[in-house]
C-alpha cells in the first residue's frame, strides 16, 4: 500500500528543495527561474517519481539506464511530459536503449559514445540533448573528460545531427565546507565560459552541477541545472 505519509513527506521535501534553490539563487542575485531542478530518482520506484511529478516537477534523472528505461516506459502514459535525463556512466551496449528513450545524456566523456548516440537515436525524435560530463579537479577513479580535451570533444559533438550539444556536467569530489565547494564549481563555470566563446553556439546553456551536498555553492558559482537525489527522495539503500 502507497501511503499518503509517504506521499506527503515526498511533497515536503519538494517544496523544500526547492525553497533552498530559491534562497541560493536569490542570495547571490539570480533569479529562481534561472536554475532548474532535475530530481535524481535512481533506486527509487516509479510510483514515487509520479507523486514528484504530481508536485509540478518535470525533469527526472537515472544513473542505470536500465532502471531509467522501465521507469520511463512505466510513466509513459500516464505522465507523458515528463523530460528524462541520462546521469550516469554509459557503456557502448547500452547506447541505444538510452538514444530511444531519454530526453537528455549529461554523462557523455569520449566521441565514441556520442557517435553511438546520434547513429542511434530514432529520426523521428527531436535531437538528444547533450552535456559533456568533465573532470574538473582530476579525481583518478572518475569518468569525465579532462579540461584540456573538451573543447576537442565538444567540436567532434557538434557535428552529429542527432545530438544537440547543450553544456556541461561535473560531480567534484566532495569538499567539506562551503569555499572548497564554491571553488570547483568556479572552475567549472570559468571552463564553461571559455568554451562558449570558442564554441558560439545559441544552445550551449546548460551547467549541470550541484547535488543534495553542494547545490548552494554550485548555484553561487552559476549552474543553471541542479541534480538532487537525497534531499527529494530519501536515503539511497548502499549498493
Ligand atoms: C546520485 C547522483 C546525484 C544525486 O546525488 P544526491 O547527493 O543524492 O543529491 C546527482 N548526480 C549524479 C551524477 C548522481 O549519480
Amino acid at each position: 500500500m502507497y501511503s499518503v505519509e509517504i506521499m506527503q513527506s515526498l511533497l515536503s521535501n519538494l517544496e523544500a528543495v526547492r525553497q533552498r534553490v530559491a534562497v541560493a539563487a536569490r542570495d547571490c542575485g539570480r533569479p529562481a527561474e534561472a536554475v532548474r531542478l532535475l530530481a535524481v530518482s535512481k533506486t527509487f520506484p516509479a510510483l514515487d517519481v509520479q507523486t514528484i511529478a504530481q508536485g509540478g516537477q518535470i525533469d527526472f534523472g537515472e544513473n542505470y539506464i536500465q532502471e531509467g528505461v522501465e521507469k520511463i516506459v512505466t510513466l509513459k502514459h500516464t505522465n507523458s511530459l515528463l523530460v528524462w535525463h541520462c546521469i550516469g556512466p554509459i557503456q557502448s551496449n547500452k547506447t541505444k536503449l538510452a538514444a530511444e528513450n531519454f530526453d537528455w545524456v549529461h554523462s557523455i566523456d569520449r566521441l565514441k559514445i556520442a557517435q553511438r548516440l546520434s547513429e542511434q537515436r530514432p529520426s523521428g525524435l527531436q535531437p538528444l540533448q547533450v552535456c559533456l560530463q568533465v573532470n574538473v579537479d582530476g579525481g583518478a577513479t572518475k569518468s569525465g573528460v579532462a579540461p584540456d580535451e573538451v573543447l576537442a570533444l565538444a567540436q567532434a559533438v557538434m557535428q552529429l545531427p542527432q545530438l544537440q550539444l547543450r553544456g556541461l556536467m561535473t560531480i567534484p569530489e566532495p569538499a567539506v565546507t562551503f569555499e572548497l565547494q564554491l571553488q570547483l564549481h568556479q572552475q567549472t563555470k570559468k571552463l564553461f565560459d571559455e568554451l562558449k566563446s570558442q564554441l558560439s553556439l545559441e544552445a550551449f546553456d546548460t551547467l549541470s552541477m550541484g547535488m543534495t551536498a553542494d547545490l548552494e555553492a554550485a548555484i553561487h558559482a552559476g549552474a543553471t541545472m541542479v541534480r538532487v537525489g537525497t534531499a527529494l527522495f530519501g536515503q539511497r539503500d548502499a549498493v
